[in-house]
């Protein structure tokens, strides 16, 4: 991909809208206000694609956008805003468990923290939730701009001992900022290593 063109597909309330047309999906996951509107931003190449710093967990929209007709990159809403209802938390959970479990094109889900918090338990439930459920994930670190060389790596070296006493292995870890494009080169080629990796399974099933 090299985001040539990049078509907001369609703002999906249920999941009857969600588009099933086989196309591989890529979703970003994670607290309201952790950053995940500058991440998609950031890995679109475009400044306003997704909604950056609007009132958080007002929506529950699931945002589709096609990339060069080869992948989505699906924004899930931001969980766990503060002032929601009991009621509203709920209807936002089920709506993202639901994209994960009806998944058969989701290829990947990144779930994005906050380098600067401790872990958090909706962060970590929602991990080990993707764990238990066989969704392939990996965690993008946010906001690395706000703290220090040797800080940020403390955060992240405790936060992956956090996930290894539950886990034997680490999913990928990236560390961003959408100030410094601290790990934007990382987190793109990514994307581009599972992109090539569907390729080559979609052409050794066309053997
Ligand atoms: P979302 O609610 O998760 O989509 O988060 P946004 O992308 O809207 O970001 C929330 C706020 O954090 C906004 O004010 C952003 O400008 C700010 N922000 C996002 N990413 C970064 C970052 O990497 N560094 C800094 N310093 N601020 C950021």
């Amino acid at each position: 991909m090299n985001y040539q063109k990049v078509e907001f597909k369609i703002s999906a309330a249920n999941p009857s809208q969600f588009p099933r047309d086989g196309i591989p999906q890529i979703a970003f996951a994670g607290k309201s206000n952790v950053g995940k509107s500058s991440v998609i931003n950031r890995v679109l190449q475009r400044k306003k694609m997704a909604y950056v710093g609007g009132s958080p967990g007002k929506t529950i929209h699931i945002n589709y956008f096609l990339v060069d007709e080869t992948a989505y990159l699906v924004d899930l809403p931001g969980y766990g805003y503060a002032q929601a209802g009991q009621k509203q938390r709920e209807a936002l959970k089920k709506m993202i468990e639901r994209y994960c479990l009806l998944r058969e094109q989701l290829v990947c889900l990144f779930v994005l923290i906050d380098c600067r918090h401790e872990p958090q338990k909706i962060d970590l439930e929602f991990i080990n939730w993707l764990g238990e459920n066989g969704v392939p994930f990996a965690i993008v670190f946010t906001k690395g701009d706000k703290l220090g060389k040797v800080r940020l790596k403390e955060n992240v070296e405790a936060y992956k001992a956090r996930l290894l006493e539950e886990w034997e292995e680490l999913p990928p870890v990236f560390v961003t900022s959408a100030e410094t494009k601290l790990g934007s080169e990382e987190l793109t080629a990514y994307i581009e290593s599972i992109n090539r990796d569907l390729e080559i399974t979609r052409s050794r099933d066309h053997e």
